[in-house]
C-alpha cells in the first residue's frame, strides 16, 4: 500500500522549506518593526466562531470548511482563516485590559475545501496581521504601505494595490437595496448563486466570476456615491496617508471581499502573473467584529497574505530572499505633528528601525507611559512648538538626557550609515 498526501495538501520539503523559513523570518522582522507581535492559536475552533464572524452565507462557511463532530458531540472546524481565532484569543486572554492597542502577527496553515489548481490549495498558508484598538485611518494606510515594503523587500514588482470602501451599517443597507434592485432588473442574465445573493447579500454578486454575470454587472451602481459622510471622510483620509507614505494605489469599487465582517476599508494586492488566482493578499477594516464575538467595542484592521502565492511570484521572477537582521517611540501631539512625521517614521521602518507611535492623540503623559511599557530606548516628542521650529525633542530613556534634532536629520540620527 502506497500512501499519498490528501488532494490539495502538500508537503514542504527541502530545499523549498528553506525559502519558506526565510520568508516567514522576513515577515516577522518587517512587520515586527511596525510593532506586530506573534500569536499562535489552535488550528481547530468551534464551528460557531467562524459562522458568527465570517458569515453564514459566505462561500467559505457554506461550502469550504472542514467540519466534524468530535467524540463529545462538539461541532469543530479547521480554521479557514486567521482573524476569527486571533480575535477570539485576544478577547479570551483579556489582552485589551492591559493594553489599549494590540498588534498581532500570525503565520500558519488554513484549510478550505476548494477546487485545487495552481495557487489554490486545500491546506494553504497565510501570514496575517491584526491591529486592534486603533480607530484612526492612519492604521489602514500604514498596513497597506507596510505590505508594499514587505513585497519590495522580497523583490516583487508586478503587482498593484487596489482599495475600496464598503461603507458601514449606516450606509451599506441603502446601497444594498439599490444594488439589489439593479440585480433584480438583470435577473434573466444571472447565475443561480447571484440570484440567491439578491436576497441575502447582493454585494457579493460583484465578485462573481461567471462571464454572463460580469457582463450584466458592467453598469451596476457602485458604492462610492452612496457612502455616508463618515465613511467618505475615512476613505479620503486613508488615501491622504497613502499618498504621504508614497504608496501607489488605485480605487476599485468592485472589491467586495468574501467575508462578511469588513466595514469601510477593503484592499487587495493584485498580480497578473498567477492566472485566475490574481489576489495574493487582502484585508480591511472590521470594526464591530470584536464586540460581536463578545469583546470590547474596539476597532480592527488586518490582512492576510498567501504564502504559496508569494513564493510562486518570487519563483516566476527568479527572486531569492536575502535575510536582513533588524524601539523608538514617537510621541506626537496634534495632527500637524502626525502629518509631518508619518513619512519620516516610515523611512525609519524601511531602514529596519523598530518604531512605534501614538495614533489617537493621547496625552503626553499617557504616551510616555506606553513608551515605557514597550521598553522604548528613545522617545521623540513633537508638538506644535516643535513643528514651528522644525526640530524634534529626542529623549534618551536610559540617561533621561534630551537633545533637539532637526526633522531633516532624524533618519540619519537613528540609522547608522557605515
Ligand atoms: P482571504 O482570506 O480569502 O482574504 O485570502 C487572503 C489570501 O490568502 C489570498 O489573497 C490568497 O493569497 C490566500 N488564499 C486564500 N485562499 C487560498 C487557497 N485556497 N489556496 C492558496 N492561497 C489562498
Amino acid at each position: 500500500m502506497k500512501y499519498t498526501s490528501i488532494k490539495g495538501m502538500s508537503d514542504i520539503m527541502p530545499p523549498a522549506s528553506a525559502a519558506w523559513r526565510k520568508l516567514e523570518n522576513t515577515a516577522l522582522t518587517v512587520f515586527g518593526s511596525y510593532g506586530y507581535k506573534e500569536v499562535r492559536t489552535p488550528m481547530l475552533e468551534k464551528t460557531e466562531l467562524f459562522i458568527r464572524s465570517i458569515g453564514s452565507d459566505t462561500a467559505v462557511v457554506e461550502k469550504e470548511m472542514y467540519s466534524f463532530k468530535d467524540q463529545s458531540d462538539d461541532m469543530l472546524s479547521l480554521r479557514p482563516e486567521g482573524t476569527a481565532s486571533t480575535v477570539r484569543a485576544y478577547i479570551e486572554s483579556g489582552a485589551y485590559q492591559a493594553e489599549a492597542v494590540a498588534k498581532y502577527i500570525y503565520i500558519g496553515p488554513m484549510f478550505r475545501r476548494e477546487r485545487p489548481q495552481k495557487g489554490r490549495y486545500r491546506q494553504f498558508h497565510q501570514i496575517g496581521v491584526e491591529a486592534l484598538g486603533i480607530a484612526s485611518p492612519l492604521i489602514d494606510a500604514e498596513q497597506i504601505a507596510m505590505c508594499d515594503h514587505f513585497f519590495k523587500e522580497l523583490g516583487l514588482k508586478d503587482y498593484s494595490i487596489e482599495i475600496n470602501s464598503l461603507g458601514c451599517k449606516e450606509c451599506r443597507p441603502g446601497y444594498n437595496k439599490i444594488f439589489g434592485d439593479f440585480l433584480t432588473s438583470k435577473k434573466v442574465h444571472l447565475c443561480g448563486d447571484c440570484l440567491r445573493r439578491i436576497e441575502k447579500n447582493p454585494l457579493r454578486a460583484l465578485d462573481c466570476k461567471n462571464p454572463a454575470c460580469i457582463e450584466a454587472m458592467k453598469d451596476a451602481p457602485l458604492i462610492g456615491e452612496y457612502l455616508c459622510g463618515d465613511c467618505k471622510a475615512h476613505m479620503s483620509e486613508v488615501q491622504k496617508y497613502l499618498k504621504e507614505l508614497g504608496t501607489k494605489f488605485v480605487v476599485n469599487q468592485r472589491i467586495v471581499r468574501g467575508l462578511d465582517y469588513y466595514v469601510r476599508t477593503a484592499f487587495e494586492f493584485i498580480t497578473t502573473k498567477l492566472g485566475s488566482q490574481n489576489a495574493f493578499g487582502a484585508g480591511g477594516r472590521y470594526d464591530g467584529l470584536v464586540k460581536e464575538l463578545g469583546g470590547p467595542d474596539v476597532s480592527g484592521v488586518g490582512f492576510a497574505l498567501g504564502v504559496e502565492r508569494i513564493l510562486l511570484l518570487m519563483e516566476e521572477g527568479g527572486l531569492q530572499l536575502k535575510e536582513k537582521e533588524a524601539l523608538v517611540f514617537f510621541a506626537l501631539m496634534g495632527e500637524p505633528a502626525r502629518e509631518r512625521l508619518v513619512p519620516i517614521i516610515d523611512k525609519l521602518r524601511q531602514d529596519g528601525v523598530y518604531v512605534e507611535l501614538d495614533y489617537d492623540n493621547h496625552s503626553l503623559k499617557s504616551q510616555m507611559r506606553r513608551a515605557d511599557k514597550l521598553f522604548a530606548h528613545t522617545v521623540v516628542i513633537i508638538g506644535d512648538e516643535e513643528i514651528k521650529k522644525g526640530v524634534a525633542i529626542v529623549r534618551n530613556m536610559h540617561t533621561k538626557e534630551q537633545e533637539e534634532v532637526k526633522f531633516d536629520d532624524l533618519v540619519r540620527h537613528f540609522v547608522r550609515v557605515d
